[in-house]
């Protein structure tokens, strides 16, 4: 189980995949939705809309 490395919260295969999708592939480290959302300062729905997008595209970060 991995945690947020800025908030420690325990993350989601969700999370952890929508962080290597936006930010970086080789990532060790992942951000929770809302530090994502801060971090590019949008909303955390809008993260929620793109991973359903993400996951329509049948991207394998998701599977
Ligand atoms: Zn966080």
């Amino acid at each position: 189980m991995k945690n947020c490395m800025k908030c420690k919260k325990p993350l989601t295969n969700d999370e952890v995949g929508l962080h290597k999708k936006l930010i970086n592939r080789a990532c060790t480290e992942f951000m929770c939705k809302e530090c994502l959302a801060e971090h590019f300062s949008v909303s955390v729905e809008l993260l929620d809309q793109k991973l359903a997008e993400f996951k329509k595209q049948g991207c394998l970060l998701f599977s």
